[in-house]
């Protein structure tokens, strides 16, 4: 696969929300992986194939988004729109977890077709990926009628993942806790939708449910779109250890509001951000971005922190080797600078000031995907592939 080197990197943005930014001006990618970061120095023993040259602006981890629901290729019927995977990618996404895939014309509820959908959307995803994008499809919907054998069935097929709880027939926590007590030891990843109601037949979920029902990740706690109360969110922050998931398309009071309370509380490796599109909202194409700008500009979140709520949070929640930059990871990378016009200076300032950052590339697994983003604004500087 190659070497592809980048250097002049004015800031390295790591994902670690514990060492958020990394000394260096250097990135070696060798055969899709990081291989060494530093000085220029490290370019000594070896010939990269390809130069980037990122004009002293700012490499950040491939976004994840955790929270999509797509349906099987790069279309949603949600919103009749076509590409908007490949957007995604325009807004430096590199890396999407289903939370089910609900929007499929005349979706099976029972326990056969649920399994074969998980099956099929996971299958397909592997084979399918949009501009490079990595998404992680077949989040099985919880009906009822499902047993543990089916577990071990979908996890010897490869599914890994339990889209948010409350989309199908069970809902309540006594249904619920045992089949994810069933996925968790069948090595699966469980979410649960939090909060009011978001489409018919959906239903509130409160957070004693949540707490009963112990998912992985409590999807949108700001709300998707409807948000528990404060006191409810007092409850799942400091009752619980679970990851809390902000999304785009929830309440943006009750996101501030959980940010701020776990910056408080020195946990800000608990959240993850997510953009719970395609939904009624809408797709929004830049959307894990916008969250990042929201967290950092209006919740004073620092920049390099935002960005690693939806890279290193929600890798090592997920247990991907991806979205930190450090060796040994994926080399899935992003190059922003601030836009054209900004009151920031760099990138970090700018969203920190509330802008959108211009993105001038995408590399997926070490190879240039994107150059010039369509959808953010130009970035002041943009990278260079020589
Ligand atoms: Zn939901």
């Amino acid at each position: 696969m190659g070497t592809l080197a980048v250097t002049n990197i004015g800031t390295i943005v790591s994902g670690d929300i514990n060492n958020p930014i990394l000394d260096g001006n250097t990135i070696l990618l060798v055969d899709g992986k990081i291989q060494a970061i530093g000085n220029a120095g490290i370019l000594d023993q070896i010939q990269p194939g390809q130069i980037v040259d990122a004009k002293g602006t700012t490499v950040i981890p491939g976004l994840i988004d955790s929270h999509v629901h797509p349906v099987l290729g790069d279309f949603t019927p949600r919103q009749k729109t076509l590409d908007y995977l490949d957007s995604a990618l325009h807004g430096g996404v590199t890396t999407m977890i289903s939370a089910g895939e609900p929007h499929t014309p005349g979706r099976p509820k029972d326990p056969a077709g649920v399994k074969a959908l998980a099956v099929l959307a996971h299958k397909s995803f592997n084979n399918l990926r949009p501009g490079g994008l990595k998404i992680h499809g077949g989040a099985l919907i919880l009906e009822r009628g499902l047993t543990e054998q089916d577990f071990a069935e979908l996890a010897g097929e490869g599914v890994w993942l339990v889209g948010e709880i409350g989309l199908g027939s069970v809902k309540t926590p006594a249904e619920a806790a045992p089949m994810v007590r069933w996925a968790k030891k069948h090595g699966m990843k469980v979410a649960m939708h939090t909060g009011g109601t978001s489409i018919p037949g959906s239903s509130v979920v409160t957070a004693d449910m949540v707490m009963e029902t112990n998912p992985t990740v409590v999807s949108h706690i700001n709300g998707g779109t409807t948000a528990v109360s404060t006191a409810e969110a007092d409850q799942l922050i400091d009752q619980s250890d679970l990851t809390l998931e902000i999304v785009q398309c929830g309440n943006p009071k009750i996101a501030d509001y959980v940010a701020r309370r776990l910056a408080e509380k020195n946990q800000l490796h608990r959240i993850i951000i997510g953009n719970d599109s395609p939904s009624g909202t809408g797709i929004i194409p830049l959307g894990i971005l916008r969250t990042i700008v929201q967290l950092a500009s209006m919740s004073r979140i620092p920049a390099a922190q935002a960005i690693a709520m939806a890279s290193g949070n929600t890798a090592r929640v997920f247990e991907l080797n991806t979205s930190t930059i450090a060796v040994g990871k994926e080399a899935d990378l992003a190059i922003i600078d601030a836009p054209i016009g900004s009151v920031g200076s760099d990138a970090l300032q700018a969203i920190e000031a509330g802008d959108i950052p211009g993105l001038s590339m995408v590399i997926i697994d070490g190879a240039v995907k994107v150059r010039k983003s369509r959808n953010t604004p130009p970035a002041n500087r943009q990278a260079e592939l020589k």
